[in-house]
């Protein structure tokens, strides 16, 4: 195999590395414009995963991860401390010789406090990448070189086909137009993927995505909930607070009471927006 061939592997997986991000977007099934977790207001269940997109990225991760764990296995590490270790010990060697006393063994590449090892992530995308720029260790016996390169070139024309397939829409709430009775819509609006703009199926009003989710945010914003309502109303409008959070705040006080068990999620909002503190014990 010439080394053109080879090379087209790294590649080939680099190019998986930077579509990464909208392989992800895929798997819930947008195309990643949406306002996450919104409720619908029909009784729709929620897009599952794709599963042909989680699938394949999981197939690609297992390999990254396999290839990683052989890189670990059979390339040493590198010094990462610009030889210090090494100068260090030619110094106490020369000392020890000087004065009669054994010589310690030299620092190998495992001692160095700056060890450089050949992989030093387990994170995607960013495993496969450090695999993608160590190819050449899968491609010197010629069998296995076909097989890594062959290997790499059919993930990437799974990953192109996958992507070239157009996303479904995303939901991003429902419309918000009132009729001249006042009565809403009740439509339930959809964005296709990289579009900012959109049209109501029901009543023909257009929106934008960001009109869309301030009307969200402003619906939502003097609603009394409950602490679990609290956590998904947040990150509806874009506020990723873990739910032990806003438990700590109810527990502490901080997010007051209005009526029983319920709270203002302006507060919540307010509450996500400063800045945060250490972790005070409590
Ligand atoms: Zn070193
Ligand atoms: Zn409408």
């Amino acid at each position: 195999m010439d080394a053109h061939t080879t090379l087209n592997a790294r590649t080939d997986l680099l190019w998986i590395v930077d579509r990464w991000p909208r392989l992800q977007a895929r798997l819930h099934g947008g195309g990643g414009n949406a306002l996450t977790g919104m409720p619908s207001g029909s009784k729709e269940a929620p897009l599952p995963i794709d599963v042909g997109v989680s699938d394949l990225m999981r197939e690609i991760e297992d390999q990254a991860r396999f290839y990683a764990a052989v890189l670990l296995d059979e390339i040493p590490p590198e010094h990462g401390c610009d030889k210090r270790c090494v100068n260090g010990w030619i110094a106490v060697a020369a000392e020890a010789t000087k004065t009669g006393r054994p010589v310690p063994p030299a620092p190998s590449s495992w001692d160095c406090p700056d060890r450089r090892d050949p992989i030093t992530t387990s994170a995607m995308p960013a495993l496969l990448a450090q695999v993608a720029v160590r190819f050449g260790h899968f491609t010197q016996d010629e069998r296995e070189a076909l097989d890594f390169c062959d290997e790499a070139n059919d993930f990437r024309e799974r990953v192109r086909k996958t992507l070239e397939q157009p996303a479904p829409p995303t939901y991003v709430g429902p419309c918000s137009s009132r009729g001249a009775d006042g009565a809403g819509c009740g439509g339930e609006l959809y964005l296709r993927e990289g579009r900012e703009r959109g049209t109501c199926r029901e009543c023909g009003t257009e929106f934008t995505h960001d009109e869309q989710q301030a009307y969200i945010s402003d619906a939502l914003e003097e609603r009394l909930m409950t602490p679990a309502e609290i956590v998904r109303a947040l990150k509806i409008v874009g506020r990723e607070v873990k739910a032990g959070t806003v438990f700590k705040w109810v527990q502490r006080g901080r997010l007051e009471e209005v009526v029983d068990g319920l709270y203002r999620l302006a507060d919540a909002l307010d509450l996500a927006d400063r800045p945060r503190h250490k972790q005070v014990a409590a």
